[in-house]
């Protein structure tokens, strides 16, 4: 298929709005994405014509929805090509998903003493829930350290590895630098020392392909609504095995095979994990999604972001006191950068009473920041919907709101 990109920016229908009566410039991807249609219309015929829960109820719209859920995990699974159907959990969002497993795999493999690892690049969602299970466990969070580039210093996380590592968890790309890390030689080291890994596809999963079964990686999570898809709905993705010795998180209906005051059994994979009623339509949006991405093709999608970032990062170094915090050689299309003493937020109030709308701030990275002694950045994260034009916008915003602001 050949890109063509006047076509794809009309299945957004946001992207032809205007704010402060100029054209939208979307550049907050990494935040959220916005919607095709084919994802809004499909949420929309679910609450109109379909709506019921699902699992519980033996007529006919519950039955109709219960088999589009299942429908749903069937194309995540041939997403990311795990094994088995039930490897594939559904969750609120990635945060939902490493707050399942910190719990879960801290309660069936973590004990006092045991390390797990995360690196200094890594989102808040990918730190906080290990830390607070290595409280739990009196277990220790060891860090790996970054390069000034903003890449891994795999020679230390070498060094990190022995016997009491029980996890290492780290994310695919860096959501505040761009950086692509070598998941696939981090998993490969941790496993020969015995230890699981974890991987925070939140920024990796809509940029190209990703196999878990090629990976080998032990768990995985992304969220919906930075795929394309709706929000409050993710998934987890676990080993069988793992995830058949972890006990579930949290309790509720769905879970459970039998309750009784004496005693309660629980469901089977992956029910055991989905307490309560699920978000059957966010997870049946999320999959309409991933056919939507399907149908442009990852690799054409990857193509065109390289290109995008290629252009972003020539274009925007030619500003003067400009740097880019982030210059990994294997990069998504990311442009983090601060112009000289300009405050982010500054610059970000200026660019967005033009239409062009950046994220400034740490990006939910403070340790990040504090690595490059910053209180934060400007972010421009681009999706395949953005123009070679809108980079173009972008530039000449920069360049009027630097002398405003000198
Ligand atoms: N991990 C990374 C790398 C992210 O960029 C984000 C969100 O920005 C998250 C985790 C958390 O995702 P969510 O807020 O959708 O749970």
């Amino acid at each position: 298929m050949t890109f063509d990109i006047t076509k794809i920016r009309s299945d957004f229908p946001i992207l032809a709005q205007q704010v402060y009566g100029k054209p939208l410039i979307y550049m907050d991807n990494g935040a959220t994405t916005q919607k095709p249609q084919i994802v809004i219309d499909t949420i929309n015929a679910l609450h109109t014509e379909q709506n019921a829960s699902i699992h519980r109820g033996v007529h006919f719209l519950s039955e109709q929805m219960t088999e589009r859920y299942e429908h749903a995990r069937q194309t995540v699974q041939q997403y990311i090509n795990a094994e088995h159907l039930y490897e594939i959990i559904f969750t609120s969002g990635t945060t939902g998903s490493v707050n399942a497993i910190a719990f879960s795999f801290g309660e069936a493999y973590i004990k006092a003493g045991d390390e797990v690892i995360v690196s200094e690049m890594e989102h808040h969602s990918n730190i906080v829930p290990w830390q607070m299970m290595c409280n739990r466990k009196n277990a220790k969070l060891l860090v790996i350290p970054i390069t000034d580039d903003g890449e891994l210093k795999m020679d230390e996380y070498k060094k990190l590895l022995n016997s009491k590592t029980k996890l290492v968890a780290v994310g695919q790309v860096s959501n505040a630098l761009g950086t692509i890390n070598p998941i696939k030689e981090i998993i490969k080291l941790a496993h020969a020392t015995g230890a699981k890994v974890f991987i925070d596809g939140a920024q990796g999963i809509q940029h190209g392909k990703v196999d878990v079964r090629a990976l080998d990686c032990d768990f995985y999570a992304f969220s919906g609504h930075k795929l394309y898809g709706p929000t409050g709905i993710g998934m987890l993705y676990g080993k069988e095995k793992l995830l058949f010795d972890m006990p579930p998180y949290q309790g509720g209906g769905d879970m459970v095979e039998r309750v009784s005051f004496s005693k309660t059994t629980y469901n089977t994979l992956p029910f055991k994990f989905e307490a309560g009623t699920s978000n059957y339509i966010g997870a049946i949006g999320m999959a309409t999604a991933i056919e939507y991405l399907q149908n442009i093709g990852l690799e054409n999608i990857a193509d065109y972001e390289q290109q995008l970032l290629q252009y972003a990062t020539q274009k925007l170094k030619q500003i003067d006191g400009l740097r880019i915090y982030g210059n990994a050689h294997d990069k998504i299309s990311i442009v983090s950068f601060l112009i000289g003493n300009i405050h982010p937020y500054d610059l970000g109030m200026i660019l967005d009473k033009m239409g062009i709308a950046v994220r400034t701030g740490t990006h939910c990275a403070m340790p990040l920041m504090d690595r490059f002694e910053i209180e934060g950045t400007i972010r421009a994260s681009m999706a395949f919907y953005n123009t070679f034009g809108e980079i173009d916008k972008l530039y000449e915003g920069l360049v009027k709101a630097k002398m405003m602001l000198e």
